[in-house]
């Protein structure tokens, strides 16, 4: 087999129909960021909407501008902007609070529409949030039965007694993506409903929750969707189900006449019965920038660049890393993979931290995890090739294995 050479990764850049992308992001020269998957870069128009914003809508609007510079629906304007990207309809998703919080919603009302069973069942290893919001519930519910298993034994676990499965599509450590229409279809024979968490899904894969026949689904703002630190999540709940459950966290702006001050809850007829509190606008402005990027992109374009990127690491990394001790942790095959690229390596914190003083920026999940993410809107093929030559020269010099290399940061 021939070597991948750089000028051949430049020549993909030169045809690659996304390369317009990356001027529309701050990003320094000779910054190599493969850390989206976990913050995405900052869009260049964010910054200025942002002081529009501030000063314009706020400064000067002041409380008009909830209803004159649209801060009132912008949780279901740019939730009929995301629905494209994940299969969904209009009026099915929401821009709201945290993926946490709404994957709590969904399990709320999931476990009433199924009010005959209490089990929710979930994977072992799925992200820690997902599991301490079945933890959180029980003390609400401590009828409900948190059933973890594990992950290869999942669909055996599906039966009757299981009221809800909220499972992850791509896995965060490894990137393995679930096969979202055949679980939920093996969940829907057995009456069991689905929350699935797509944080590392939606603006990397193709999401056809629709055409999977989905139940509910959450997922996050400020990874491959770029909408800034802490920006607001999003929820999918089916039309069929909108009407069907009262949402556990009751807030007025989910009520069906917020500005009616009555004292008893009465949920809006859709889904804006799954908002609660009063709409984070300078985190939405900034979701909304990020999320208005893709309506400008094709996702299949987006997927097929994405596992072009990261077959290009994997084959880089075994021509020049194969004798450094890395061990890919994410499935070979691109179908299976989503937007990230793991490796196992035993000194994998210190490593990581000595190619971040190189200016090659991936991140690192305890134990042993080295995640590098593929953007396909700001990464350019040759960047791959630059980062492999990094890590190889890190490894080769040793120049890792530094005390203050493996002292832990509060953020990984
Ligand atoms: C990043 C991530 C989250 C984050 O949840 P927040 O409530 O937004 O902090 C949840 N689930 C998965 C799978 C994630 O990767």
């Amino acid at each position: 087999m021939t070597t991948l050479t750089r000028e051949t990764l430049a020549r993909l850049d030169a045809t690659d129909p996304l390369r317009g992308f990356r001027d529309e992001f701050e990003l320094r020269d000779g910054l190599l960021y493969l850390d989206g998957n976990s913050l995405g870069a900052l869009p260049r128009a964010t910054a200025a909407r942002l002081e529009e914003t501030v000063r314009d809508e706020w400064g000067s609007g002041l409380i008009d501008s909830w209803l004159n510079a649209g801060w009132k629906d912008a949780p279901m304007r740019i939730g009929d902007k995301i629905a494209p990207l994940i299969g969904a309809a209009e009026g099915e998703v929401v821009a709201a609070d945290s993926t946490s919080v709404n994957i709590f919603k969904a399990l709320g009302a999931a476990l009433q529409i199924n009010g005959g069973r209490r089990v929710v069942l979930s994977e072992r290893g799925n992200f820690p949030t997902d599991l301490y919001m079945i933890q959180g519930l029980r003390v609400l519910r401590p009828d409900v039965e948190a059933r973890l298993v594990a992950p290869e034994d999942l669909l055996d676990h599906i039966d009757t007694s299981v009221a809800v499965l909220l499972l992850t599509q791509v896995h965060y450590k490894t990137g393995r993506i679930r096969d979202l229409a055949e679980v939920t279809r093996h969940a829907h024979e057995q009456g069991v409903l689905v929350v699935w968490d797509l944080s590392h899904s939606t603006g990397s894969i193709e999401v056809d929750l629709n055409g999977a026949g989905a139940d509910f689904a959450a997922g996050c703002g400020y990874k491959f969707l770029n909408g800034g630190p802490g920006a607001p999540a999003y929820l999918f709940v089916a039309h069929r189900h909108q009407p069907r459950a009262q949402p556990v966290l009751a807030g007025w702006f989910g009520h069906r006449d917020p500005f009616g001050f009555d004292d008893v809850y009465a949920p809006a007829a859709d889904v804006r019965r799954y908002l609660c509190g009063t709409p984070p606008v300078l985190g939405l402005v900034g979701l909304e920038c990020g999320v208005d990027m893709f309506a400008r992109v094709n996702m299949a374009e987006v997927r097929k660049k994405s596992m072009q990127l990261g077959r290009a690491f994997v084959r880089l990394m075994r021509e020049h890393c194969h004798d450094l001790g890395f061990e890919l942790a994410s499935p070979e095959d691109d179908a299976q993979r989503g937007g990230h690229v793991s490796y196992r390596h035993e000194h994998g914190y210190a490593i990581m931290q000595a190619l971040k003083a190189r200016s090659l920026i991936g991140d690192f999940r305890d134990p042993d995890i080295m995640r590098f993410g593929m953007t396909p809107l700001y990464l350019r093929y040759q960047d791959i090739y630059d980062a492999v030559a990094i890590i190889r020269e890190v490894m080769v010099s040793r120049a890792w294995d530094r005390p203050e290399y493996r002292v832990r940061a509060a953020v990984t």
